[in-house]
């Protein structure tokens, strides 16, 4: 069976304990839309604030360090995430891979602590406008992603979940148009079915992100092999999100 349209705002470095009356009515909102998953990675801090109070979606973190323990001044690991109630970790973010230099295979030690942990992964990938415009999109993806996965993940349907963000789409208002979003995934979809096999590989949610909002999520959603978005800026309040997973439920109904 498909699973759910996947709907997960990632809330970057936003949210002090004000925010928790946004987590609050996000979650009263996900109780009448049943047929889409909901999550959200708020920062560190309100992880477990969130997971305490959240009756229906699912609390999330924004990344973990590849080790388990140790002496690493201010990270994160990932059975400490597990521990704080985060049921999934977002690895691979653009803003990781660019603003804090993190390659392919530190990002798949990353989801291979996860794992470890317990943890379902979100494993981000895209290219810069500069390699779009070079057409080298979807070799540029198709590498990256491949190059950030663990071998051998078991039960991968349920526990990897691939987001899809053009760099150039992240939080300027621009997004790629539907013809780009299908042949991305497509491709991607593929890619996964080789690694994975068929049946896993196929069910794997593909998630599209970049300035998803709730003017354009019915048409992005539509777009086959899009299993849901990933949201920056319009998950920030529970109106905006809440207005995509809606729009995502209508999807699934049509
Ligand atoms: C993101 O950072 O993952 C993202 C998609 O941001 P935005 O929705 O703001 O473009």
């Amino acid at each position: 069976m498909p699973l759910r349209p996947y709907i997960v705002g990632n809330w970057k470095m936003h949210g002090t304990r004000a925010m928790l009356s946004e987590a609050r009515a996000i979650d009263r909102a996900a109780q009448r839309h049943m047929k889409v998953e909901v999550a959200i990675a708020p920062p560190y801090t309100l992880i477990h604030p969130v997971h305490r109070e959240a009756e229906q979606i699912v609390v999330g973190a924004q990344d973990c360090h590849d080790q388990e323990s140790g002496a690493h001044t201010g990270e994160v690991s990932a059975p400490m995430l597990a521990d704080a109630g985060a049921k999934f970790v977002i690895l691979g973010h653009s803003e990781r891979r660019q603003g804090h230099g993190e390659n392919d295979a530190l990002v798949r030690d990353k989801a291979q602590a996860a794992f470890n942990a317990g943890l379902r992964v979100i494993m981000c990938c895209g290219e810069t406008e500069k390699t779009r415009d070079a057409g080298r999109a979807v070799a540029h993806v198709k590498k990256q992603l491949k190059a950030s996965l663990p071998e051998g993940i078991e039960d991968a349907a349920e526990k990897l979940t691939v987001a899809y963000e053009p760099i150039w789409a992240i939080g300027t208002g621009k997004t790629a148009t539907t013809d780009d979003i299908a042949e991305m995934h497509g491709e991607i979809r593929k890619l996964l079915i080789t690694l994975f096999g068929e049946e896993a590989g196929s069910e794997i949610r593909i998630l599209y992100g970049g300035s998803v909002k709730p003017e354009n999520a019915g048409e992005i959603l539509s777009v086959t092999d899009v299993g849901g978005a990933l949201v920056g800026g319009a998950s920030l309040t529970a109106d905006s999100f809440m207005g995509i997973a809606l729009a995502a439920g209508e999807t699934e109904e049509g």
